[in-house]
């Protein structure tokens, strides 16, 4: 089917490049806006300059979209004023150029700084538009898009123990990128999403005018909250509202292999997760490991958590609610609520809080090349299902697979799937994040890692949510888009277009 969609695509494609006007009109356009020309100089990159790449791939975390073949833009502007935005709103407009709006570069298909269909495009990187204003007595804050999650809980860390942001757990993800689409981390059952605490915002829309919650209305005040990036405007900063943790907080790990009887553990923790009182986040953590005891391959679940309260609390309740997991004092420690944000990649005994302001960290999700995807759970996954997923783990490509499952229930309960374009909310038990990495020499045969991400996905199928099966617009897939094309592509045609599809394809075939 993809060689006619092809056909009707790449027309398209064309005339879109033939018709685009040379970087120079851009550049030219730019520079009378800028008004001052050495800042000019300083805060726009073209493929002429020197440090370019170094820029480009400066905050790219998916090295799979930073290979030569990957399509570059004409040109970077790093604003350092609104007023510089707007510039490069209207020249690229002008000169019928893509604007491409870079907060944090943690998109999962590089939509930030490349493209999936060849059009000429700019980058307008906001890495140098973060500051964070922290206004305790009124528990808000004001944060620049270009800002990280980890320099905005700094700040807040800075001016108040007891004051936290609920938005997701990585700290070097944009605040950009991440508020546009949700955004979800350890406080999301107590008090709902990054999005759901947004009170205002300024965003330029593609007239360059600067609007407010007031000016933007109440729609695409709506929209920008969850939407997705890059699809309504340019989101310079967020004023959000702060909620109160209690100045330590208690965090948790117990990992157990299949010999210790995880495939069980997994199995409970799906009635009981989603049920936990709001305070308690929990999530599991599936990959393959060496068993400890016999050095042969296994696969382990990792389940870790993050408790609004102390370690003497913590463990009764978990004696009570989830006895088969053995939590004991030795499992957990205690620290205040942003340095529990760095237990995702290295548990702060002994970590500094600076380690938040760190802009580049290797992950499963940064710095490497990988494919994502994800699922949202509404029923029970019997223990069976569980026992036929572990052995695609022991196949070659999932050396470093990893799924990632996040209880939900809480406030993610109480607030309406229309409140915000968000709508994974009542109903959902857990969501799962898939991720394959592989090494730059492996990257040839990317296709293989791809593949078996498709296995594992089609393996979950009958699992998980059904029409439509659900995906969080945060981990971008454009995997789900080429199939929805696809399969839009004959049901969306009418029966005369259709033919005449058919008759060329047929022509084609007897040519060849
Ligand atoms: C290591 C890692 C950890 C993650 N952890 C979490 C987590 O704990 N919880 C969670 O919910 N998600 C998480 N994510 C997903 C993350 O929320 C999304 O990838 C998010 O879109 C990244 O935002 P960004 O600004 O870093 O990315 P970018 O690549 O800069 O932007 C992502 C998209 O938003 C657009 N965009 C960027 N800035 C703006 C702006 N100012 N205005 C309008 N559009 C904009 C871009 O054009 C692009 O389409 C994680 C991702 C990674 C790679």
């Amino acid at each position: 089917m993809f060689p006619f969609l092809l056909i009707v695509l790449l027309p398209l494609s064309w005339r879109i490049s033939a018709s685009a006007q040379p970087a120079q009109e851009f550049l030219h356009c730019l520079s009378l806006r800028f008004h001052n020309s050495s800042s000019f100089a300083k805060l726009v990159y073209t493929q002429h300059n020197s440090s370019y790449s170094s820029v480009l791939k400066s905050s790219a975390q998916n090295l799979r979209f930073t290979t030569p073949s990957t399509p570059t833009p004409l040109a970077i502007v790093t604003p350092l004023l609104a007023s510089h935005i707007q510039a490069a709103v209207y020249c690229c407009r002008k000169h019928g150029l893509q604007v491409r709006t870079r907060s944090g570069g943690h998109d999962f298909e590089g939509l930030s700084y490349t493209t999936a269909y060849k059009v000429p495009f700019v980058v307008i990187d906001l890495v140098n538009l973060r500051s964070v204003q922290v206004n305790v007595e009124k528990a808000t804050v004001w944060v620049e898009s270009g800002a990280t999650i980890g320099e905005l809980y700094y700040e807040i860390a800075r001016k108040s123990r007891t004051l936290a942001f609920p938005a997701g757990i990585g700290h070097t993800v944009g605040v950009g990128g991440h508020l546009s689409g949700g955004g979800y981390g350890v406080l999301f059952r107590k008090y709902g999403l990054g999005a759901d605490n947004v009170i205002d915002a300024r965003l330029i829309d593609v007239e360059g005018r600067i609007l407010d919650k007031k000016s933007m209305g109440e729609d695409l005040f709506w929209a920008i909250r969850g939407g997705g990036g890059g699809s309504f405007g340019i989101v310079l900063a967020w004023k959000l509202k702060l909620v109160p943790v209690p100045a330590n907080v208690t965090v948790f790990t117990v990992s157990k292999t299949l010999e210790q009887n995880a495939t069980k553990l997994v199995h409970q923790w799906q009635y009981i997760a989603h049920k936990l009182p709001k305070e308690i986040h929990t999530s599991i953590i599936i990959s393959r490991v060496n068993s400890s005891e016999n050095e042969k391959m296994t696969v382990q679940a990792s389940f870790t958590g993050i408790f609004l309260g102390s370690t003497d609390e913590l463990v009764p309740l978990m004696e009570e609610k989830f006895p088969q997991l053995g939590i004991v004092k030795e499992d957990c420690f205690e620290m205040s609520w942003a340095e529990s944000n760095l237990c995702a990649t290295q548990c702060p005994v002994g970590v500094s809080l600076e380690t938040l302001l760190e802009r580049s960290q290797k992950s499963v999700l940064s710095k490497t090349f990988f494919k994502a995807k994800s699922d949202f759970v509404k029923q029970l996954i019997p223990e069976s299902a569980f026992q036929g997923l572990w052995p695609k783990f022991y196949e070659d490509e999932a050396k470093f697979a990893s799924m990632v499952f996040v209880a939900f229930g809480g406030k993610m309960e109480e607030i309406s799937e229309t409140e915000s374009p968000y709508p994974h909310r009542a109903g959902n038990l857990y969501s799962i994040l898939y991720v394959v990495d592989w090494e730059e020499e492996e990257n040839k045969n990317s296709k293989k890692f791809m593949s078996w991400m498709g296995r594992v996905y089609n393996y979950m199928t009958p699992y998980v949510s059904k029409s439509p099966r659900e995906a969080y617009s945060n981990y971008r897939d454009l995997v789900l888009v080429q199939e929805a094309a696809t399969s839009c592509f004959w049901s969306c045609l009418s029966s005369k277009p259709r033919a005449l599809v058919k008759k060329q394809a047929r022509k084609q075939k007897t040519e060849r």
